[in-house]
């Protein structure tokens, strides 16, 4: 498993396991790594002969009143347990002046799909991260491209960034890993109280009975988001940001699910500091 440091050195690995005939595929992620990270490695090695796991906790996604000094770095344990799954071939970790040289004056911006949702309310988040993953991309040079679909915007976002510009990567989206009580893992977790943690249970139960809802062909979104805020009342603690049924391609909220129609439930919720998302699909973006 080889550490690469420089977009430079990046490129030329990735061109020689190109030259090699190799299918290449990269998981992005900011590092605090848990098992919900290494699905996704395991899924990138089953679909490409070399997989890059990139680690960068990217600035540009922090607005200026979060995490970003905070967020928790923790490279050794994270080399350690990228080695351990043997399905690593390199780790892309710049520091922040490789990605950023400069001041940047060059940003990748999707309109229209950050005004809802965690976009509306992380204003530049999506700004930052569709950035950081073309830079990511254009030193990386995947062919396949995974991301976890419990960052549900994250991901739509991405499709539609990949698609417009034509970069010939494919966009695989890996399904939630949770812990055995329903709670989506996240690098944030660790910063829950153990009362705030045995409360954010009501995020997934939130989520499953919006799943069985529509599975049983509710079509009322306000029955759903009304079911939904339910379950989160149940936890005295828990400070809703939001609770929404959108469409999946213009993420709009919607009123009534149509037949056969994609959607997104999708919730943000603070306990104390700590933001918790969680989502369900109407349909399973694969890829
Ligand atoms: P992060 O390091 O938080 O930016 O996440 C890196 C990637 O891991 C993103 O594509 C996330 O969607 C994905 N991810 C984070 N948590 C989970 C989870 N519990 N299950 C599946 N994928 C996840």
């Amino acid at each position: 498993m080889e550490r690469i440091t420089t977009r430079a050195a990046m490129q030329a690995h990735a061109m020689q396991a190109r030259c090699a005939g190799r299918t290449l595929a990269l998981v992005p992620t900011m590092g605090a790594l848990h098992e919900g990270h290494l699905s996704l490695v395991k899924l990138a090695r089953a679909q490409a002969d070399h997989v890059t796991v990139s680690i960068f906790v990217n600035p540009t996604q922090f607005g200026p009143n979060e995490d970003f000094d905070q967020y928790p770095r923790t490279l050794e344990p994270d080399l350690e347990a990228l080695r351990n799954t043997g399905g690593v071939d390199a780790v892309f970790m710049p520091q922040p002046n490789e990605m950023y040289p400069e001041v940047p004056s060059t940003w990748v911006r999707v309109d229209h799909l950050d005004a809802y949702l965690c976009g509306q309310k992380r204003p530049g988040h999506f700004l930052g991260v569709t950035t950081i993953v073309t830079k990511l991309f254009i030193a990386c040079r995947p062919d396949r491209a995974v991301f976890g679909l419990k960052d549900a915007q994250q991901f739509l976002i991405l499709r539609r960034m990949t698609r417009e510009l034509g970069f010939g990567i494919q966009l695989v989206g890996a399904p939630i890993v949770r812990e055995p009580d329903g709670l989506a893992l996240s690098s944030r977790n660790r910063y829950l109280s153990p009362a705030h943690r045995e409360q954010a249970v009501v995020l997934s139960r939130a989520v499953r009975e919006a799943r069985a809802r529509m599975d049983a062909g509710e079509q009322r979104t306000g029955v759903l988001i009304e079911a939904m805020r339910h379950h989160l009342a149940q936890a005295p603690d828990a400070r809703v940001q939001y609770v929404e049924v959108v469409d999946t391609e213009q993420l709009r909220p919607l009123g009534r699910l149509q037949e056969g129609q994609n959607a997104l439930a999708a919730m943000a919720v603070f306990f104390g500091e700590t933001r918790l998302i969680d989502n369900t699909f109407r349909w399973h973006p694969a890829a």
